[in-house]
Order: structure tokens, then C-alpha cells, then sequence
């Protein structure tokens, strides 16, 4: 699948469609989920043009891939989830209903969070 720079999350990115900020730096940028699903809900995004975790784990850098884990765990402890406890979440293609073709974690906690997958 070829990055598509018109999805939402590129659009962020370029500060076209706002977004209520949680972090960035150099290579990532973090925001609250539009429909939160707990408490705290807030996506990570890499700045790089990351299908998906499969592209970004595959293509991204060595800098950009321990900027996007380190600031994964700062950006959780500073919402106070680390004690607590909280889900790490990435969708990857279609199996998975990823809705937002920008690579993306999701960071949920601030309740119990209840069986990993929802059966169906
Ligand atoms: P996915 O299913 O791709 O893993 O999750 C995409 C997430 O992006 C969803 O939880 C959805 O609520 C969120 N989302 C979609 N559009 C926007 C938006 O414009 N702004 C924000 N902050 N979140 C969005």
C-alpha cells in the first residue's frame, strides 16, 4: 500500500485540520483521540510517512524508530497511566480495521480495560 499524503493524520501533521496536542518533537507528534475510548486516549504518530506499523518497522530509521518508543513511554507516564496501567494498541491493514492509513499507536488507559479483543 502506497502513503496516501491526503489522510487525516498527514493533514495534521501540516497543520491543516487541528488537533489537541499531547507532545511532539523532531520525529513524532501526539494527540488526543477525536472519540476516546477511555480516560485517556491519545494517538502517536511518527512525522515520516508510515503506512503502518509493518512500513514504519520496516523502513524507518534506527533515530526515528527509538525517538517514537521513547516518547511512546514519556508521553503515557506523563499522562499518569504508567501506574495504573494502560494498552498499547496498532492497527495494521484491512484484518485489523485500520480507518487511518498514517502509522499510529494508540495509548488507552485511565480505567480497566477489560479482555484484549472483543469477540465477534
Ligand atoms: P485506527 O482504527 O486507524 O487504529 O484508529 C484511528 C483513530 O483515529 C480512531 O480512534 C479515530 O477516532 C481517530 N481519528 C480519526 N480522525 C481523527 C481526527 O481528525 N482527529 C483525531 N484527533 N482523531 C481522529
Amino acid at each position: 500500500m502506497s502513503y496516501d499524503p491526503q489522510n487525516i493524520f498527514a493533514r495534521i501533521l501540516r497543520g491543516e485540520i487541528p488537533c489537541k496536542k499531547a507532545y511532539e518533537d523532531a520525529h513524532v507528534l501526539a494527540f488526543h483521540d477525536i472519540h476516546p475510548q477511555a480516560p485517556t486516549h491519545v494517538l502517536v504518530i511518527p512525522k515520516g510517512a508510515y503506512v503502518s506499523f509493518d512500513d514504519f518497522a520496516a523502513k524507518g530509521s534506527d533515530e526515528e524508530i527509538a525517538a517514537f518508543v521513547r516518547a511512546t513511554g514519556k508521553i503515557a507516564r506523563e499522562a499518569g497511566v504508567a501506574e495504573t496501567g494502560y494498552r498499547l494498541l496498532a492497527n495494521i491493514g484491512p484484518d485489523s480495521h485500520q480507518e487511518v492509513p498514517h502509522f499510529h499507536v494508540h495509548i488507552v488507559g485511565g480505567r480497566s480495560l477489560g479482555p484484549l479483543l472483543v469477540k465477534s
